[in-house]
């Protein structure tokens, strides 16, 4: 056999060691082309953590009915959000997308039959981190959405089954806000370093005790945690990502902690590496 037909052989997903998981407070989309302590933590990490084969992004900013993965060669960079500078709407990301890592996720998960996207690509959620991680877009990118029709106990337990990808170097990425109220923004406030209220406060930290202690199930059942809870979460989209995370950890992986900070009263920038 030559060696350039051994090489089209080779799969592109080969055993590692196991690759980190993170949850990435992602914050405004303006965190895309801002220069601050949050995306300096995002670029850091992009050099500690080994080298990819491939990343699978769980974005709060793709919500379906049923579990969808982008499929396509080439994911187009969507600008998900309006009133914002031209500036951020420039904004390319122009990483490939992986057709097999979409076929092997679809093949991986028991739980539901997960459609291949072609329409949908990269949003904000993603790109506006991913772009600090790997400004050279030069690993390959895939989505999956989050399915609205279904409870935490779901995700959290849907998350589990790609855990195997971890082992073939494929870096499994949550964005969303832990705290996430965006109602009640104080946007006079906004440049406030740390600035919380004392609901937001209160949520953030039991939420990090719950992260340390290895208490998922009072994560998963978030709508019975109290009024600072609730206040955090009005709605579901942003906390889900965590759940994925936390669904992957394994039993006696490390959580670091980082961008502990909150943001405008209502929203924490919190965000974890597990393993
Ligand atoms: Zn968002």
């Amino acid at each position: 056999m030559r060696l350039t037909d051994l090489s089209k052989m080779t799969r592109s997903f080969i055993s590692t060691s196991t690759m980190p998981v993170l949850f990435l407070g992602h914050g405004s989309p303006m965190n895309a082309i801002e220069e601050n302590e949050f995306v300096a933590s995002f670029r850091q990490l992009g050099q500690d953590l080994p080298q990819p084969s491939a990343i699978l992004c769980i974005s709060a900013h793709w919500e379906t009915k049923g579990t969808f993965v982008t499929a396509m060669e080439n994911p187009k960079t969507i600008h998900d959000f309006y009133g914002f500078p031209k500036a951020l709407f420039d904004v390319e990301y122009p990483a490939k997308g992986s057709p097999e890592l979409a076929l092997e996720t679809k093949k991986l998960v028991k739980k539901t039959e997960i459609g291949l996207d072609d329409k949908w690509g990269l949003d904000h959620g993603a790109w506006s981190v991913v772009k600090h991680l790997y400004p050279a877009a030069n690993i390959p990118i895939i989505q999956m959405s989050i399915d609205y029709s279904k409870p935490a106990q779901y995700h959290y337990e849907l998350a589990r089954e790609l855990s195997s990808l971890r082992k073939k170097g494929v870096l499994i990425l949550g964005s969303g806000n832990m705290v996430h109220n965006l109602r009640m923004v104080d946007w006079k406030k906004l440049n406030e370093d740390n600035y919380g209220y004392d609901w937001a406060i209160e949520a953030n930290e039991k939420m990090k005790a719950f992260i340390l202690d290895g208490n998922h199930q009072s994560l998963i059942d978030f709508q019975t945690q109290g009024r600072a809870f609730e206040l955090s979460i009005p709605t579901p989209e942003h906390y889900m990502p965590l759940l994925y995370v936390l669904g992957l950890k394994e039993e006696r992986e490390e959580v670091e902690i980082f961008n502990d900070k909150l943001i405008g009263g209502s929203l924490t920038m919190t965000s974890l590496r597990v393993g």
